[in-house]
Formats: structure tokens, sequence, C-alpha cells
């Protein structure tokens, strides 16, 4: 696979995306990280709360008897990957590119650390911040918070761990190609056109699915929260969270090739894997969270 790619396939992705498709379509919308971080907050255990209460309320903006919620800190970091001191120094660490059709993630060709102004992945960056979380204090540690909600949901969006096309950025659809038709609102109001394929999965599908994302998090607690799959879940490993949702995608047939329709039938076999991948993503943040609180002991070690 290493020569499979003479350039540095982020470096191509940068360039691409800032001509092409501007800012906005490079992760979960602002609902499926609020979706994502609020399940998390729900499973928090009393030291991982309390430690979160105490890095929020470092945050002069917030009041003294009040804390925010992690789901009003999951965007943070898409608003950062372009405005921030240092422009575009995080822009690598929302996704993997994994090719499509591989099914192991393989840390040489796809974590590149040759341009480290772009960051290098959401794999590495999420294994570095459990120790950042721990280790650190003040703005760094709040820096960090934000960083790890926004990722560990990046992490379970299929596209974020797919290659071709940019992520699936690459295959634009007008209103016209989007058929289904979703619980609370047409397609047509779900979505802005032009579209692309990554952007229906970051927020027009979740919308078509539930558009309001508390009645989203509702719903999944009832539902795909109280499977086999969730209870038993012990995942753990960030590399081991892009392989599944980069296996799931090909699973569950989510590709489909630029100007096809998506009809009643993909919105029919996909939702599912939304569901799937918003609660593995919440409940595992949760662990990641009680995890790093669990202890104050510098450097972080992984449990073995
Ligand atoms: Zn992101």
């Amino acid at each position: 696979m290493s020569n499979r790619f003479p350039f540095s396939k982020s470096w191509i992705f940068l360039t691409v995306v800032f001509t092409i498709f501007g800012s906005d379509a490079w992760a979960w919308g602002e609902e499926g990280h609020s979706i994502v971080a609020e399940i998390a907050q729900r499973r928090l255990t009393q030291n991982a709360a309390q430690a979160i209460t105490q890095i929020l309320r470092a945050n002069p903006n917030s009041t003294p008897y009040s804390t925010p919620s992690l789901a009003s800190i999951s965007t943070w970091a898409d608003e950062v990957r372009y405005n921030g001191p240092k422009p575009n120094e995080t822009y690598n660490w929302h996704f993997v590119d994994i090719p499509r059709q591989d099914t192991h993630y393989d840390p040489a060709t796809e974590c590149p650390k040759e341009k480290p102004e772009q960051g290098d992945c959401v794999i590495n960056e999420l294994s570095r911040l459990r120790n950042e979380l721990r280790c650190t204090a003040g703005d760094q540690q709040l820096r960090a918070l934000k960083f790890a909600v926004h990722f560990v949901g990046d992490i379970h969006q299929p596209f974020h761990t797919v290659w071709e096309n940019i992520g699936g950025n690459g295959i634009t659809f007008t209103t016209d190609k989007l058929q289904f038709k979703g619980k609370t609102c047409s397609a047509d109001k779900c979505s802005t056109p032009p579209d692309n394929l990554h952007k229906m999965w970051d927020t027009t599908l979740i919308r078509a699915m539930e558009y309001n994302w508390p009645t989203f998090v509702d719903d999944l607690e009832a539902g795909w929260l109280t499977t086999d799959a969730a209870k038993n879940d012990n995942k753990d490993d960030p590399v081991a969270w892009a392989e599944d949702a980069h296996n799931a995608a090909i699973a569950f047939n989510v590709w489909v090739d630029a100007g096809a329709t998506l009809d009643q039938a993909y919105y029919d076999r996909v939702t599912p894997l939304i569901s799937q991948q918003l609660g593995f993503a919440g409940i595992r943040l949760a662990r990641y969270l009680n995890d790093v609180f669990s202890s104050s002991q510098c450097p972080y070690t992984p449990r073995q």
C-alpha cells in the first residue's frame, strides 16, 4: 500500500478541500456531535464528571454555579480548524485516510507526519489527548477536552475513515436526487443544495431521521443503546474504532456514484448504521473520559 500514493494524501486532501468545498462539510454536524456528547455525559463516573466540571468552570465565560455541557463544546474543534492562531495545524486530526477496499489501518501511509503543521490523523491525536487531559491544566486541558469530545465523534463517522473522493466530499448531488422521506422533514428541507455524500452523512440524514437532536438521543436510549452490541462493547482503541467505522461503511454499502439517486431504499439501508455509530461514539467517549479521569498518574499509560 505504501506505493499507492506518490504524494502526501493529506496535502492533496487539504488543497482540494480548500479549493472546492470550503469549511462546512468535515464532521458530523452540530446535531451528530451533540448527540454523541450527550450520550457520554449521561454515562460519566463521578470522578470524570467532577474533573470535567472543574475544567469547564475554569473557562472564564462560565458562571460559578453552572457548567457547560459536553454538547456545548462538541463542535469547537471545527471552528478552530481554519480560524485558530495557527490555522490548519489541527486539520488532519479530524479523519484518517484508509483506502476504501482495505480492511485494516496502516499507520505508515495513512497517518502521515511529514507536514506537522497540519497534524497527522485522528487516531494519533486521540491517543495523545489521553495524556493531555490527565496531565495538563488550565487552557491546555480545556482545549484537550474540547478536542477529545469532537474527535471521538469524528472517528465514528464512516466517511472520516475512507480516503476515496475526499471521504465522499467529491461525490455531489442535486436536491432532486434526494428522494427519501424523513421522519420529521422532507428531504429537501433537510438539505441545502448542492450537496455531497459526506455532508449527507454529517447532517442531512441525521436531520431526516429526527430533526430535534435531544429527541434523537431519547430514541437511541430507548433503541440502539439497549442492544447487545451496545451493552457488550468494550473497544477502547482508536485503531479499532476507525477500522470498525471503515468496515461498517463497506458492510452497509454506503457508497454511491456521483449523480445517483438517494432513494428510500438507501435511507432504510444506511440509517441503522448512523444510529449505531452515534451510539458507539457516545458510549466510547464516556469510557474514554472515565478512564482518563480514573487516576492522576502521569504520564498516562494505557490499561493492559
Ligand atoms: Zn471534525
